[in-house]
């Protein structure tokens, strides 16, 4: 019986650190930012998994057109291979944060592995853009303790979300907008994705036409969009 128990006991706490790590609210790990407090009139858009041609410089367009800035994950495999693009998104006042090089679920990876990942993300960026923030991204939204002391010794701030739309096998824009707009509550890091992990050129248009529809509803209602750094600073736009 008593086996039993520990057994029962060892496999629900399986299923809760197992949850947990991939959770993206999850703290149990160390924290992790995924928004202000409830209320604030801030909204945070991340785009996860670029650069992606075409997909993300007509996203570009969009931002421009509303006049918003977001923060884009970039992969550092990507990079290398659209460094215009990354430059783009970075000439237009977004804030670039790093996404690993090749997109591994890091929950996986010894802690060299890890440190190559962000670094080696870190130096296609550097190489492409220049100066750009210390936000780190894990994807899948893998974490353990490992991947997050790793990368607090980088000096990268790790960064979740509170909302996703749910995009990467690219839904309706409809559908994106609904997930997104049913959790707003003002503060929050938004998860959306102009590219896929998985290769170059993944349709992201659906996402692209939610984001604008979104950018116009809630600037409409008066939300102010900002980068993860002017929500971590607590700073409106002017
Ligand atoms: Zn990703």
């Amino acid at each position: 019986m008593l086996a039993l128990t520990a057994t029962a006991i060892s496999a629900t706490a399986a299923v809760a650190a197992g949850y947990q790590s991939m959770s993206p609210a999850g703290q149990w790990y160390g924290k992790t930012f995924t928004g202000n407090p409830r209320c604030s009139r801030q909204l945070a858009v991340t785009f996860d998994d670029g650069p992606n041609d075409p997909y993300t410089r007509r996203l570009l367009e969009v931002l421009a057109q509303h006049n918003i800035q977001a923060t884009f994950f970039l992969i550092g495999d990507y990079v290398r291979q659209r460094p215009k693009i990354a430059r783009e998104i970075s000439d237009a006042g977004h804030t670039i944060g790093n996404h690993t090089c090749t997109h591994p679920l890091l929950i996986f990876k010894n802690e060299n592995e890890i440190r190559r990942e962000l670094l080696d993300c870190r130096s296609a960026i550097a190489d492409a853009v220049g100066a750009h923030s210390n936000l780190f991204r894990p994807p899948f939204g893998g974490r353990r303790p490992a991947v997050l002391r790793v990368a607090r010794e980088l000096g990268f701030e790790p960064i979740m979300w509170r909302i996703t739309g749910y995009d990467w096998n690219a839904p309706p824009a409809a559908e994106i907008e609904r997930k997104i707009s049913r959790r707003i509550r003002g503060g929050d890091v938004i998860l959306l994705h102009d590219g896929g992990h998985k290769q170059l050129g993944v349709d992201r248009s659906q996402t692209i036409l939610a984001a604008d529809r979104l950018a116009t509803r809630y600037k409409k209602e008066g939300f102010d969009f900002v980068t993860i750094p002017e929500m971590m600073a607590g700073l409106s736009k002017p």
